[in-house]
């Protein structure tokens, strides 16, 4: 009898130690797990057969236990300006996702989804627009990296959990990949090459400390008091600027990371002198900070425009004292805020 893919395990998504474990409860040897593992995460192997230290023994018993999960490459857009690419990948159920492939003069990084579309509501992103359909799996964020660098024959050094989804809202499947990808029997990236942004769950920005793995937080502000983050955030009304700013604090005095505030700035909303003053009081007193100004990517449906105020609104903070940079703009010229690709196709 033929055994369907929901009887085995996605062998994509476990660690190395589960992977052992697994091994040893089918009656292989432990030490064909690391062999494994390394096949998968370091050689990208896409199956079985490939692994040719693995005997025909074993290779049928993995075969019959688990599976290696996969994304077809439905679009991808080249920028001629920068060689950014966009991907849109469809998951094995149909589902689709967005994954960006930047050029920086320090090497490549990689923007991941981690979810199917987005529960936050954020106003002004196109990725909420939609709902929320899925968490992704480890491997389904592990194939964004491996699948971009098999198409691109680019190296990948760094990793933003910044694309479709909120990663502290799949926290655990989150965790996992950040596990799996810094392995040093696998990818072994290193957790300081990557950062995820988040819209400000404050538990899970405690929980996140508590494990100690020294990535870069990045914290979707947007705007400094509660009255006007609330007209553009609705996860404010649950986790008030005070709150968020305080696990901030905490997340920076357990590891030792500084912050990364995102504030993407919206004509007429929060671009005048004003919210600067407030950005400063509250972020001051935070000491070590990072604040990367954006200027908002206008969203078909959004109500939402670019400020004409960027370099003020950084002068400002900059001539308080506070580390502010304007992000530059990639892949201008195959634009689609994040999210609007995957709704263009669904
Ligand atoms: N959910 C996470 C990560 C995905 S969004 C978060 O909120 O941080 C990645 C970043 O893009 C966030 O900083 C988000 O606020 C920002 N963003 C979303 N839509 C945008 C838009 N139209 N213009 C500029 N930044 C946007």
């Amino acid at each position: 009898m033929d055994v369907t893919t929901e009887d085995k395990t996605d062998i994509l998504s476990v660690e190395l130690h589960e992977l052992q474990e697994k091994l040893l409860q089918i009656g292989e040897k432990k030490y064909r797990g690391a062999q494994v593992f390394q096949w998968l995460h370091d050689k990208k192997a896409v199956n079985f057969d490939e692994m040719s230290n693995i005997s025909a023994q074993t290779k049928a018993l993995l075969e019959k236990n688990f599976y290696i999960n996969s994304l077809k490459i439905q679009k991808r857009l080249v920028s001629d300006l920068d060689n950014t690419v966009k991907y849109l990948y469809v998951l094995p159920d149909g589902n689709k996702i967005e994954t960006v492939l930047m050029e920086y003069r320090h090497g490549n990084s990689i923007c991941l989804s981690t979810q199917v579309g987005c529960k936050m509501g954020c106003k002004f992103c196109a990725s909420t627009k939609a709902g929320f359909v899925r968490n992704l799996e480890p491997s389904e964020m592990l194939l964004q990296i491996y699948e971009s660098e098999r198409d691109s024959g680019r190296k990948i050094d760094s990793v933003v959990l910044m694309g479709i989804g909120e990663p502290l809202d799949n926290f655990d499947n989150v965790i996992k990949f950040l596990k799996i990808v810094s392995d040093k029997n696998g990818r072994n990236m290193s957790l300081r090459h990557i950062s995820l942004s988040t819209c400000g769950l404050v538990d899970k920005i405690y929980s996140l400390a508590e494990q100690r793995l020294g990535l870069t937080l990045s914290v979707s502000l947007h705007a400094p008091t509660d009255e006007k983050r609330d007209r553009i955030m609705p996860v404010n009304k649950k986790y008030p600027v005070k709150e968020l700013i305080k696990a901030c604090d905490n997340y920076f005095k357990v590891t030792g990371r500084r912050i990364s505030f995102e504030f993407a700035l919206i004509r007429g909303v929060n671009d005048d002198a004003e919210t600067a003053e407030q950005l400063i009081e509250l972020l001051k007193p935070l000491g070590v900070c990072h604040i990367n100004l954006i200027p908002v990517n206008e969203i078909r449906e959004g109500e939402y425009k670019k400020s004409g105020f960027v370099r003020d609104f950084q002068k400002s903070l900059c001539d308080a004292g506070l580390n502010a940079t304007v992000r530059r703009t990639l892949g201008a010229d195959i634009e689609a805020a994040c999210g609007q690709l995957r709704r263009d196709n669904m």
